[in-house]
C-alpha cells in the first residue's frame, strides 16, 4: 500500500523547520552572502544550543540511519531550511558528510567513538573528502595514498572541494573523513575511509574557496603531508575485498544524495512562494480548472515549475522512505538528486525571468536563489554521472560496461 500521509509528529517538526527558516535563516540570508566566509557565530551557537536538548533526548549521533521515519524527517527538514537559506543550511554545526560516512562504513563501536562528540559543548562540525584535483566524478580514480607505519596509517595526498572543512579542522573539535586508496593496483575495492581529527600532524586547510552560490558554506582544499592517523580510524575493515571499499562510498551517497534532493527543492519552492506571493499582490490567481488553450503563458509557465518541484519531492521522500526501512535505495537516490538538480536549476532561472528586473535586482533574494541552485547539480554526483547511475541501474551494466 501507498501512504502519502505524513504522521503527526513529521508535520510537527516541519512547522518547527519553516519557522527557523523564515526567523532566523532569511533574515541574515543577504548579509553572510554578501561577507563571504564570515562565521555566523550567533546563529550557529543558537541552532547548536537548540539542538543539544534534543540530541541528548534521542541520544542522536548520526549513527542509526534505520527504523522510524529518521531519513523521511532529514529530507524534509533540508527542504524547510534550504528554504531559509541552502549556504546557511550546509553550516549548521553537525557531523554532515563526515558522519553519513561514518554511519554508512564504520563499526558499531567507531560510530559511538566518532559521533558522541556531537551530544554536546561547543558547536562542532563533520566532512568527507572524497575529492582531488584529478578526480571528482570518477571517484574510483583517487590518488591520495594510506600506507600503514607501524601503529598508524600515513596520509597523503591533496583533497579540494570540501564543505566545512575548514570548520571541521580548525575551527572546532571536529573530523574529516578522508577517502584514500591502500592498494592503488586494487582499483575501487583499495579505496578506504580515514578519520582525520582536528590537530592531527600532518593535515592542514590550505585555501578556502570563493564561490558562485551558498558562499557562506565553507569549501576547503586540504593537504595531507604525512598525515599520521591511529590504526582504528580506518572506518569498517581494513582487508582489501573484491566487493569492499566503494561500496562504502556508494552507501555514504545512497543517504547523501536524498538530502542534497531536499536541499534543492527547499531553494526552489522558496523562488516558486516568492513569484506567487507577487502575483497574488498583482491580483493575479494561477488558473488550474482552467483548460490549458485558455491559460496565460505565465500560467503555464508557473504550474510547469510546480509540477517539477512536486515530482522532485515524490523521488525525493521516496529515497529516503525505502533508506528508512533499509531497503537498498542507490536508483532511487540518484533519480532523486538528478530530477531536483535539474528542476531546481529551471525553476530558480524561470522565476528571475517572470520577475524581470526586480528578479535580477540584489534587492529580492531571487538572484541568490538562482546562484544557490546550481550546486545541487553538481555535487554528491553532477546530473550527468547520477542519470549514468540510474542507466545503469535500469539496464543492468557495470560501471565498466557504461561509462
Ligand atoms: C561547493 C562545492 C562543495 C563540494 N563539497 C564536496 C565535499 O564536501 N566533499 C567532496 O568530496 N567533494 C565535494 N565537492 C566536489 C563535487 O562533488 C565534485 O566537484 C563533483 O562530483 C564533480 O566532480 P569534478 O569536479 O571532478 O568534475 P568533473 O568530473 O570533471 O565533471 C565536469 C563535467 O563533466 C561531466 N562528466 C564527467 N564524467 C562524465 C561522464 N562519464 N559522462 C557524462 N558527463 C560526465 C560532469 O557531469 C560535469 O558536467 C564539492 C564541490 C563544490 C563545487
Amino acid at each position: 500500500m501507498i501512504d502519502f500521509e505524513l504522521e503527526p509528529q513529521v508535520l510537527e517538526r516541519t512547522k518547527f523547520f519553516h519557522t527557523v527558516a523564515e526567523h532566523m535563516m532569511r533574515p541574515i540570508s543577504r548579509q553572510y552572502d554578501e561577507q563571504e566566509h564570515e562565521e555566523p557565530r550567533e546563529f550557529f551557537e543558537t541552532i547548536w544550543k537548540g539542538g543539544a536538548r534534543e540530541r541528548q533526548a534521542s541520544g542522536e549521533s548520526g549513527a542509526d540511519r534505520k527504523g522510524g521515519a529518521r531519513n523521511l524527517t532529514t529530507v524534509i527538514m533540508a527542504e524547510e531550511l534550504c528554504w531559509g537559506d541552502a549556504g546557511l543550511f550546509l553550516s549548521i554545526p553537525g557531523p554532515g558528510l563526515g558522519g553519513a560516512a561514518v554511519a554508512a562504513a564504520g563499526t558499531a563501536e567507531q560510530k559511538e567513538r566518532f559521533l558522541k562528540r556531537f551530544k554536546d559543548g561547543e558547536p562542532k562540525w563533520g566532512a568527507m573528502a572524497i575529492t582531488e584535483p584529478g578526480c571528482g566524478s570518477d571517484s574510483a580514480a583517487i590518488t591520495t595514498t594510506a600506507r600503514r607505519e607501524g601503529d598508524y596509517w600515513v596520509l597523503n595526498g591533496t583533497k579540494i572541494f570540501c564543505t566545512a572543512g575548514q570548520r571541521a579542522l580548525e575551527k572546532s573539535d571536529g573530523f574529516v573523513v578522508v577517502w584514500a586508496t591502500v592498494d592503488k593496483s586494487a582499483g575501487r575495492a583499495g579505496i578506504k575511509p580515514f578519520v582525520v581529527e582536528r590537530g592531527t600532524p600532518g593535515v592542514s586547510v590550505i585555501r578556502v574557496e570563493s564561490k558562485l552560490g551558498i558562499r557562506v558554506s565553507d569549501t576547503a582544499a586540504i593537504m595531507l603531508d604525512n598525515c599520521r592517523v591511529p590504526l582504528d580510524h580506518i572506518l569498517g575493515s581494513p582487508k582489501v575485498e573484491p566487493s569492499g571499499g566503494f561500496k562504502d562510498v556508494m552507501a555514504t551517497f545512497d543517504a547523501t544524495r536524498p538530502i542534497v534532493a531536499a536541499m534543492a527543492i527547499g531553494v526552489g519552492r522558496a523562488a516558486l512562494d516568492f513569484v506567487r506571493d507577487f502575483l497574488r499582490d498583482q491580483r493575479l490567481e494561477i488558473r488550474y480548472a482552467i483548460a490549458p488553450t485558455r491559460m496565460t503563458a505565465l500560467e503555464r509557465d508557473f504550474i510547469e515549475m510546480e509540477t517539477e518541484l512536486e515530482a522532485a519531492r515524490l523521488l525525493t521522500w521516496r529515497a529516503a522512505w525505502m533508506l528508512d526501512r533499509g531497503i537498498r535505495n542507490s536508483l532511487e537516490a540518484s533519480m532523486a538528486k538528478a530530477k531536483a538538480g535539474s528542476s531546481v536549476t529551471r525553476v530558480t532561472q524561470k522565476a528571475v525571468e517572470i520577475m524581470g528586473p526586480l528578479g535580477y535586482s540584489r534587492k529580492y533574494l531571487l538572484e541568490k536563489w538562482m546562484r544557490d541552485a546550481k550546486i545541487n547539480d553538481i555535487f554528491e554526483g553532477t546530473q550527468q554521472i547520477n542519470l549514468l547511475i540510474v542507466a545503469r541501474r535500469i539496464l543492468g551494466y557495470s560501471s565498466k560496461e557504461l561509462t
